[in-house]
């Protein structure tokens, strides 16, 4: 007979699988990142729909089996109204946390992840300047699972001319392999600035739009052995 636990844990995701149901991914505190298949969710008698939205905090008692565990119940503890009123903040949010989701593995514990990722949302509810703020999260969530991308200077040679960007190593000058596109020195000592700074302080680094664009898609896949193939 499957068992029952309970955990507390952020939503991170949730999308609709056949017809009435829905799968959620929660990072919990003690046991890492949960799948979870939460049964008829779609159904209008159902609370659990609406519960288990991305950015709620909640607590969950669910059958732990094979697959996707199993939801039972689900309690909102914590949700982010002011948040989920700024379509800007809620957009990075939402970002941000599939950006966690698929950077981090099933099943295991990463209490550091759970605390970055709570101040992330907390910050946004707080006036957290959402771009900046976005790129910021993704750069020190990388970073703490020790897939974090080199930011002073070529990642061989240390060199600070005429770098490109590799997927799998990051900056590579010209000498040492790298080829492409340059990414100019402004975006990639912004980005380590970024990394650095407090989260609440990300407002602070002035990079122009496309910057903040190119340097979201450069780590969208980076390190490209890192990022795994969505379901
Ligand atoms: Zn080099």
């Amino acid at each position: 007979m499957a068992r029952l636990r309970r955990s507390r844990g952020i939503v991170l995701t949730a999308r609709d699988v056949q017809e009435t149901d829905r799968l959620v991914h929660v990072l919990c505190e003690r046991e890492g990142k949960l799948p979870l298949l939460v049964k008829r969710a779609r159904r209008m008698e159902s609370p659990y729909g609406a519960i288990l939205e991305p950015t709620n905090y909640v607590e969950l008692i669910y059958y732990v089996r094979g697959g996707p565990y199993l939801l039972k119940e689900a309690h909102l503890l914590k949700h982010f109204p002011s948040l989920r009123a700024d379509p800007a903040a809620l957009g990075a949010a939402l970002t941000g946390l599939a950006f966690a989701a698929d950077r981090l593995p099933d099943g295991v514990p990463e209490p550091g992840a759970v605390e970055l990722v709570g101040r992330f949302l907390a910050e946004l509810e707080r006036g957290l300047h959402p771009r900046p703020g976005l790129l910021a999260f993704e750069l020190k969530l990388v970073s703490l699972l020790g897939h974090g991308p080199h930011l002073a200077g070529c990642v061989r040679c240390g060199g600070e001319e005429g770098l490109a960007w590799s997927p799998e190593e990051g900056l590579l000058c010209r000498r040492c392999g790298g080829t492409g596109e340059e990414v100019p020195p402004s975006l990639w000592r912004g980005m380590r600035m970024l990394s650095r700074l407090p989260l609440r302080a990300a407002g602070r680094v002035k990079l122009p739009e496309a910057a903040l664009d190119r340097a979201l898609e450069l780590l969208q896949r980076f390190p490209a052995s890192a990022s795994r193939a969505r379901p």
